[in-house]
């Protein structure tokens, strides 16, 4: 199978050679050596200043994004909305007590700070979480005018970075970031199962909400900075995740980007050429393509005939749900020669259509 979906996504064998090393104790010296090594990759990816917390959470991306809400002491947060995953991060605000505020915008349309601006000025808030690149839609958002915002209105300001961190340039200190998280599994082109997460000094101090305890980040920093036991961590995850560390780093997000959006530019236009149309009306996310099929065809029906070709890919979800194609360019994925493997199974299905 041809795993060409937005997450999970394929992974190197490097990386999954490191899920063959015998187990060891999650408090064993190499293991701490490696997480502190974790560690290391995650500041020059995240770039958070002095005096952050570098973790990875042993869980998918969405622990990521809960533990930025469930360590926040207070509300109120603004949320602008463009997408399923917008949606989700007003959604746990409300559980956790935030008073989200939802600003909503067009789901094919990116994010518009002067209306984040606009709402700043109307009302005190104590944190904007904003998406950077929305997977349900393929739009990214400004993240780095909306954290000047957020900075500017004296808040904190939280990035769900689960389509950029380690393909796009990336630095909370330059986005004026306070806590930002992504998933193993997406541009990482780790096994699914980490969430690596960065919360700034500032952030810190903020952040003491104590709901929880698994992911109470106070907590989990003593294990991550301390080396104490908090709760037994994946060990085998750990080792591949520095392995897909160290291969991001080494090729260069500079390298990565690149092949992302060259991946993207092509592959959009030979899908143009079959009739497809891509769903944003513009602020395209380089890794993740999204597109509505041509004419006549059902979206939901051509992911399950190209499956059957060997291909996975996915449908719509949220706004798109059952009315595009959504593909990966995440990590391994953003390269030529998988896509056309994806081109050959398209034309065969198209031309039985
Ligand atoms: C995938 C994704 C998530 C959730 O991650 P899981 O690993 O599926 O829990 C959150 N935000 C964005 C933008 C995503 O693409």
């Amino acid at each position: 199978m041809l795993l060409l979906t937005p997450g999970p996504t394929p992974i190197p064998e490097r990386v999954q050679k490191a899920l063959l090393r015998p187990m060891r104790g999650h408090l064993d010296p190499e293991v701490l050596a490696v997480n502190r090594a974790i560690q290391a990759r995650l500041g020059a990816l995240f770039d958070p200043g002095e005096g952050a917390l570098l973790a990875a959470l042993a869980g998918s991306g969405s622990l990521g994004m809960e533990a930025g809400l469930a360590n926040l002491d207070r509300g109120p947060v603004l949320v602008p909305v463009n997408g399923a995953f917008s949606q989700r991060v007003a959604k746990m605000a409300a559980l956790y007590g935030l008073e989200p505020t939802v600003l909503e915008f067009s789901p094919e349309e990116a994010v518009d700070p002067e209306a984040v601006e606009k709402e700043l000025r109307r009302r005190r808030y104590r944190m904007v979480a904003l998406v950077h690149g929305e997977t349900s839609t393929g739009v990214l958002n400004p993240a780095e005018a909306v954290g000047a915002l957020a900075k500017e209105a004296g808040a904190l300001f939280f990035l769900d970075a689960v389509t950029t961190l380690g393909m796009l340039p990336f630095s909370m200190r330059r986005m004026g970031v306070d806590y930002a998280f992504t998933g193993s599994q997406k541009c990482l082109s780790a096994p699914p199962g980490l969430a690596p997460i960065a919360l700034s000094r500032e952030g810190r101090r903020a952040f003491t909400g104590r709901r929880g305890w698994y992911l109470d980040l106070a907590r989990v920093a003593e294990h991550w900075e301390g080396g104490g036991y908090h709760h037994t961590t994946p060990v085998l995850l750990h080792y591949a995740l520095l392995e897909a560390l160290d291969l991001a780093l080494e090729e260069g997000i500079e390298a990565r980007e690149r092949r992302a959006r060259e991946t993207h530019a092509w592959l959009l236009e030979e899908l143009l050429a079959r009739g497809f149309r891509p769903y944003p009306k513009g602020s395209f996310l380089p890794t993740v393509l999204v597109v509505r099929p041509p004419e006549g065809v059902e979206a939901d029906r051509l992911v399950k005939a190209l499956y059957r070709e060997g291909v996975a890919v996915a449908g719509g979800i949220g706004p798109t749900q059952g009315r595009v194609l959504r593909l990966g360019l995440m990590g391994e994925e953003a390269r030529k020669e998988p896509y056309r493997v994806f081109l050959q199974a398209l034309d065969r299905v198209l031309a039985l259509a």
